[in-house]
């Protein structure tokens, strides 16, 4: 059985060299790729019917602060990584874990907001959007679940910055190839 930390999004077990590897393999599949994609589309569209109030303060990105938790799934945490093409290193992600904000975070605005996760898309520090958030981002996270089924690749949600941790601090011991192997989507063959 897998121990629990004090909270259920961070596991107290890193993810497997097997699982990572598998996310990064899958992440640059066709499928994954349009699949994520389309819920971008999609959250954008639910987005402008409603328009949240945004005045791009960063606070839904420093998370401690603002008390939220950002919920990635390993496989799209991969998607992420290999699209912005960025190497971070486990202590550039240490540091981000520690301090509770977003390694991506330049100043108030998000510096990959092209490839930024779903959970990025559906969370607006607007109180006025709970009614509709909620289940926009359960039906997409529904929907990226069933993806890791149909793939039968191996499903794990958790904190965005401990998340990357773990997989930087994969790649930084070579498992994805330093900057080679399955860690870029060139590299994967997309
Ligand atoms: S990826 Fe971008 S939008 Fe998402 S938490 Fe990080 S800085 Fe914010």
């Amino acid at each position: 059985m897998v121990k629990r930390a004090v909270h259920p999004l961070i596991p107290q077990e890193k993810p497997s060299d097997a699982w990572i590897q598998q996310w990064a393999i899958a992440a640059a599949h066709c499928d994954v790729d349009d699949c994520l994609r389309a819920l971008h589309v999609h959250i954008d569209d639910v987005t402008a019917v409603h328009r949240p109030l945004c005045v791009a303060s960063g606070r839904c990105c420093r998370f401690r602060e603002h008390g939220h938790l950002l919920a990635v799934t390993g496989l799209e945490a991969l998607w992420t990584l290999q699209r912005t093409g960025r190497t971070l290193h486990a202590d550039e992600a240490a540091r981000a874990l520690d301090r509770g904000s977003c390694t991506f975070l330049g100043g108030t605005m998000c510096t990959i907001h092209g490839t930024r996760p779903t959970g990025c898309r559906t969370y607006h520090c607007d109180s006025t959007a709970r009614a509709w958030q909620e289940p926009l981002a359960e039906s997409v996270h529904t929907t990226i679940r069933t993806l890791h089924t149909r793939l039968g690749i191996p499903y794990l949600l958790a904190e965005w910055t401990w998340l990357l941790h773990a997989i930087e601090h994969a790649r930084d011991r070579g498992l994805l190839g330093g900057a080679h192997g399955a860690y870029y989507q060139r590299d994967a063959g997309v």
